[in-house]
């Protein structure tokens, strides 16, 4: 029965930045789908873990620093360690630097290239590397941006990087998807999280961006849960490199 694919019971899922924001709505979201959840982010998530056993889910979580690659093994073999296979991975650890791009400085650029793109294409490559070792498939999300489609204002490298990723997220999705491996991403509206905050608390950016908005309002988190399910599911199967905004509109104006 077609409700039955959308279930996650016995998957294990990876999620990045899972400690607060869309990462923290996601990994709940896959939980209450019935998945295990391993979330990776720089301090402890004692409020994610909460959530997810809340709902009757195990909870992992692995601080690490996901600005250098070294972390990838450890969190791979924790993992494995732990609940013996991997079925999903969430990329969605993200950072965002605000400067006019006429100053726009060399380490701003490294940091947010190095965390949303860099990062997260090696770990995708790793956690594919598993996928096909454990011969079943497995399903890849990474978190694009309306920056994936659009210029935006003061983010030359946070759009260069959202950019990227949803062309690599289709790159992954031609090269792996004989292997069962389902590669898509989510492309988020205007959510309200820390990362945003800034834009609300402007009165003119947040009245413009409010404008747009056709549905009214921000997004939060828990908008997110259930293209995340869907995606991570078997009833996304036929899925293969697909950006799935989830924007309130926002691209249709
Ligand atoms: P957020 O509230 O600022 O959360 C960012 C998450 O990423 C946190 O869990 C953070 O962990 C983690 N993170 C940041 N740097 C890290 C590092 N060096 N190592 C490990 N984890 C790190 O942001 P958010 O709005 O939820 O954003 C999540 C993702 O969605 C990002 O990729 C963002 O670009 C994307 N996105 C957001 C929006 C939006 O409107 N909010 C729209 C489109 C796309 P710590 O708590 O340890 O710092």
């Amino acid at each position: 029965m077609i409700l039955d694919k959308f279930s996650l019971k016995g998957k294990v899922a990876i999620v990045t930045g899972a400690s607060r924001g869309i990462g923290r709505g996601i990994a709940v979201g896959l939980a209450e789908a019935g998945a295990q959840i391993v979330g990776v982010a720089t301090r402890k998530m004692e409020e994610t873990k909460a959530q997810v056993e809340g709902v009757g889910a195990d909870f992992l979580g692995i601080e690490a620093d996901l600005s250098s690659l070294d972390p990838i093994e450890e969190i791979i073999s924790r993992t494995l360690e732990k609940f013996g296979h991997i079925d999903i991975l969430v990329n969605n650890a993200g950072i965002i630097r605000r400067q006019p791009s006429l100053e726009f400085s060399l380490e701003n650029w490294d940091q947010v290239i190095n965390i949303n793109l860099r990062t997260a294409f090696f770990l995708a490559q790793a956690v594919a590397r598993q996928f096909v070792k454990q011969g079943a498939g497995g399903k890849i999300i990474n978190i694009a941006s309306m920056l994936s489609f659009q210029g935006g204002i003061l983010v030359p490298s946070y759009t260069a990087s959202k950019s990227a990723l949803a062309g690599v997220t289709k790159t992954m999705a031609n090269e792996w998807a004989k292997y069962n491996i389902n590669v898509n991403a989510i492309a988020p509206g205007y959510i309200a999280t820390d990362n945003t905050a800034p834009l609300r608390e402007d009165p003119d950016r947040n009245r413009s961006i409010l404008e747009r908005i056709p549905a009214g309002r921000w997004g939060s988190p828990d908008d997110l849960k259930g293209a995340a399910v869907f995606l991570a599911s078997a009833a996304a199967d036929y899925l293969h490199g697909h950006i799935l905004a989830v924007d309130g509109g926002w691209l249709a104006r």
